[in-house]
């Protein structure tokens, strides 16, 4: 039977980016994050229950959403990171697509609670598997906070898919270590329910937070390096190859400041290392790309 093309509802188009853009709880982590650093937070609570399967939930203190600008932001394509003139080749946010926020709204119970302007008070607004189920005032200070709930409770399959709670929170301590680690400033807190996960204030500085999240053995062998050329800057640490180990897991880097996972860097970085590094070995270090 010929099958006619037809328009997919907003809704299921959703469905699919969300496919795309939401793995799992660490993924849904990292969107956030990288919302609120984008509205110039420097402070994050992170809280997580049941390895995110059942909440997460990041709270800042950034430039915070108005009250039509909590609607929009649901829509996709909705974004303040980008506009008609934008340039797509020299884009400094974490995000511009105005996807991910929608894609996490088709997938879950999520609320948004935001204040951009203290005299004009905060709103909430509730979407349940990408309806939205009100609007209301409440109290907030300037600032947003993100409330994921129930992730794919409207997508068995993709529920099913999911590990244990152990290693779903483990995946979402390194989602929130690689923030942690990229920036000096930046004060954040993530807990589970019953303890403290991780925390870095702005004391710590960039060698206290290698120390906290690498250990102070790998981190007290790491060594800084820095490098321009043109209008590239490559600077950052990195151990030494008798120190290496047999995973990547130590090995972090950042384009413009945003982590990212790219065989390409991760291999340019091994060959910097030349015949000092057995194969199948990585250093650890902080890489930052500019
Ligand atoms: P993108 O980050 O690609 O723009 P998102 O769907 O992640 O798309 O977010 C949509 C918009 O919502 C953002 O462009 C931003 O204006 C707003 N937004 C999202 N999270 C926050 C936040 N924590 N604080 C302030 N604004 C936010
Ligand atoms: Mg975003």
């Amino acid at each position: 039977m010929a099958s006619r093309i037809k328009l997919l509802p907003e809704g299921l188009i959703n469905r699919i980016a969300a496919g795309e853009v939401v793995e799992r709880p660490a993924s849904v982590l990292k969107e956030l994050i990288e919302n609120s650093l984008d509205a110039g937070a420097d402070r994050l609570e992170i809280d997580v229950e049941a390895g995110g399967k059942k909440l997460v939930r990041v709270a800042d203190n950034g430039c915070g959403l108005n009250r039509e600008e909590l609607f929009l932001c649901l829509e996709r394509h909705a974004t303040s990171k980008l506009d008609a003139q934008s340039d797509l080749t020299s884009i400094e946010t974490l995000g511009f697509r105005g996807e991910a926020l929608p894609s996490i709204a088709s997938v879950s119970r999520l609320s948004i609670t935001s204040c951009a302007d203290e005299k004009a008070g905060g709103f909430r607004v509730r979407v349940e598997g990408g309806r939205v189920q009100g609007l209301e005032p409440a109290p907030a200070n300037r600032g947003t906070i993100v409330e994921v709930r129930d992730l794919f409770f409207n997508v068995p399959a993709r529920r099913k898919f999911l590990k244990t709670e152990a290693t779903e929170t483990g995946r979402l301590l390194e989602a929130a270590q690689r923030y942690a680690l990229g920036r000096a400033g930046l004060r954040l807190r993530l807990g589970d329910g019953r303890r403290t996960l991780l925390a870095v204030d702005e004391r710590h500085d960039q060698a206290a937070r290698a120390a906290l999240l690498l250990g102070r053995e790998t981190a007290g062998d790491l060594r800084p390096f820095e490098l321009q050329r043109g209008d590239l800057r490559v600077w950052g640490w990195l151990g030494s190859p008798s120190s290496a180990q047999k995973n990547s897991g130590n090995l972090f880097v950042y384009v413009l400041g945003r982590p990212v996972r790219d065989r390409l860097l991760t291999k340019a970085v091994l060959e910097g290392y030349g015949r000092t590094l057995d194969a199948g070995r990585w250093p650890a270090g902080l890489v930052f790309l500019e």
